[in-house]
């Protein structure tokens, strides 16, 4: 291709992805590896790059059991009562009972933490949020991991991982490119921590034209975990389960800080309250245990975030939208307005801009808000991800083979979007899940476990065609366009891109059927989605740019596609507001109390569903986490 060709051999770690996680597992690598070779391959540039890149102005997940305040336990209660009973409380409770450590270390590194004044415990914003100045979160984090690694590679988008010759299903590295040169880069390691970032920008977004940037998930999320380790035969869980936020319109704005610290409330078109409208019907749907409206389930808040959203979308399709916040109670206290302005200016300035320029000001007007097109991801209210393994003194039979966080693949682990079934991570989880990966995957080499690994220069050569292919099929046919962008050879990325979001919004449940599907249009949207992956063969990248984003998009793709699967495998609905499956309208626990896990033969492309066990390891007993 004209292109270099660059060999990073004998690497013990690899740290695919630099975000949250990916830091997270280069510091505790280097802990456990005193004298291991660690490597770090991130598509961006770590100093900003992952889904915290432009800051946060909270950390979501602290315990505060210094304090007093709640242990990991609590964590457990919450996250599981969120997610309607779907998750892996072995993974969730070991990382609660680490998280706390990794928070100290951010404060240690310089990240200012807000402290009360009353107490001198980190100020609150609920009851497991905690709040911080966090514009450079993201660069005072990962100095410390630019400490830890021996070389770091900025600018490669990785596209394989490289599996091992010698023995089946075992990892042996991976490989990609560099988006500036467009270098082919070989990193040939014994174990590989994947930790590229969730999805956005597989539904449809609300976003069009200028707008189209805007979205609530880093744009530059693009599923990369999910393609490369479905792309090396992974088994993974819970894809179904997207996520759909109440945001403030257009600009995305988190809402957290408002309703939490602020205390502000939601109301209709006009004026009145409408959630608990909604509760008792509900309440039919998903069952007494989930949301029960006369016994005490509603004095347990918070409810559900899935439940709030279906509060949000049943009232604006019954007509009585916009949904607005009341702002203009708590802007009227100075201190809460500054806080108000802080926190968009500290994580989500387009917020704010966006306000300014078209003249909102929340201290006269309620602004509006919205629900967003969903996203595939695991460290928000939702755990998408790949099925690992969990922590030998807390993991059932069925969640344990051997190493934390190793998914079904030996030597490739998973940590932060990438690890399935742990919901309610968020920044500090993240980091914390890297850590906890970091320190096994060093275990599993110094067991001897990555001996004797054998990649061929087949394998190279193929991957390499492979990954240029794009540049190569734009030179073929350039000449045969027709008109602007229209070639009767190809697709570029962004008509790839299009033809995904408007697949998976009419089919898989997107904002435009209201979040509806039902298996009728699963199995059309598999069937052209099978027709997307033959064209996308066939994609065209007229510079290293485009190149980029037509691996992107084959990340997007083998995300949506098992999302497409798991939402077709699970007949019930089990979030409603995060989508509804029309054939199966209601939560069903005698059948579905249970994960699910999918498993893409990376041969033949054929998937095979199987379910998992969802096992409560925590008590219910003082189930008040949370009650914020
Ligand atoms: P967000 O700002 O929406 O990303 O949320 C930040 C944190 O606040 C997360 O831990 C959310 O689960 C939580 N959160 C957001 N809105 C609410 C709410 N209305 N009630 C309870 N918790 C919330």
């Amino acid at each position: 291709m004209g292109y270099k060709t660059v060999v990073e051999d004998n690497i013990d770690i690899l740290v695919a992805g630099a975000g949250m996680a990916g830091t997270g597992a280069a510091f505790e690598a280097r802990y456990w590896g005193q004298d291991k070779k660690i490597v770090i391959a991130e598509k961006a540039n770590m100093d900003r790059s992952g889904a915290v890149a432009q800051g946060l102005y909270a950390i979501n997940t602290y315990m505060g059991t210094r304090w007093g305040e709640n242990n990991p336990e609590d964590h457990v209660r919450y996250a599981r009562m969120d997610l309607m009973g779907m998750v892996r409380e072995d993974l969730l409770f070991d990382m609660a009972r680490h998280v706390d450590s990794a928070v100290h270390q951010f404060e240690e590194w310089g990240l200012p933490l807000m402290r009360d004044p009353k107490t001198g415990a980190y100020q609150r914003e609920g009851r497991l949020q905690i709040m911080i100045h966090g514009e450079s979160y993201k660069p005072i984090v990962s100095g410390a991991a630019k400490k830890s690694a021996d070389i770091i590679y900025n600018r490669i988008c990785l596209t394989h991982m490289l599996m091992d010759e010698a023995k089946e299903n075992r990892v042996a590295g991976a490989v990609g490119f560099n988006v500036r040169t467009g270098d082919y880069h070989v990193f040939k390691a014994k174990a590989v921590i994947c930790a590229a970032g969730g999805a956005s920008n597989i539904f449809k977004p609300r976003s069009v034209g200028e707008g189209a940037g805007r979205v609530w998930y880093a744009p530059w999320s693009s599923g990369s975990a999910y393609g490369l380790m479905i792309g090396a035969g992974a088994k993974m869980t819970q894809m179904e389960n997207r996520i759909v936020l109440a945001r403030f319109k257009d600009g995305y704005g988190p809402v957290g800080a408002y309703f939490l610290h602020l205390k502000t409330y939601t109301q209709n078109g006009v004026g009145e309250e409408y959630e608990s409208k909604w509760f008792p019907e509900l309440s039919k749907m998903v069952g007494k245990e989930y949301l029960d409206t006369e016994g005490q389930h509603l004095s347990h808040k918070p409810i559900p975030t899935c439940l709030r959203n279906h509060a949000f979308i049943s009232e604006v399709n019954a007509g009585r939208g916009p949904i607005h916040m009341v702002t203009m109670e708590a802007f009227q206290d100075p201190h809460l307005e500054e806080i108000g302005w802080h926190n968009f200016l500290g994580m989500t300035v387009g917020q704010a801009v966006l306000w300014a320029a078209t003249d909102v000001d929340p201290k006269y007007e309620n602004p509006e808000l919205t629900t967003s097109e969903p996203y595939v991801m695991g460290s928000h209210a939702t755990g998408c991800g790949a099925w690992v393994s969990g922590p030998e003194d807390l993991s059932p039979e069925e969640y344990f083979w051997g190493y934390n966080r190793m998914t079904t693949v030996e030597g490739l682990f998973g940590a932060g979007d990438a690890a399935g079934g742990t919901p309610h991570a968020f920044s500090s989880g993240s980091f914390t899940e890297g850590r906890l990966a970091a320190k096994a995957a060093c275990k599993y080499i110094d067991d001897g476990k990555a001996e004797g690994i054998k990649v061929s220069q087949e394998q190279l050569d193929k991957r390499s065609k492979e990954i240029f292919k794009p540049l190569e099929h734009y030179k073929i046919y350039r000449n045969e366009i027709t008109a602007g962008s229209v070639n009767p050879n190809y697709i570029n990325p962004r008509q790839g891109l299009d033809r995904l979001q408007k697949l998976m919004d009419e089919y898989a449940g997107g904002v435009t059927v209201s979040y509806m599907t039902n298996e009728k249009l699963l199995n059309i949207g598999l069937k052209k989605m099978k027709a997307l992956e033959e064209d996308l063969e066939k994609i065209a990248a007229e510079d290293i740019h485009e190149l980029l984003r037509a691996w992107e998009l084959k990340h997007r793709q083998l995300s949506s596609e098992a999302v497409l699967q798991h939402t077709l495998f699970r007949k019930e609905t089990r979030w409603p507001g995060y989508y509804y499956r029309g054939d199966f309208m209601k939560l069903d626990d005698q059948n579905w109390h249970v994960l699910t896990v999918s498993r893409r033969d990376p041969e033949t492309g054929e998937y095979t569903m199987e379910k998992a066990p969802c096992y409560h390891l925590v008590g219910d007993e003082e189930n008040k986490a949370a009650a914020a």
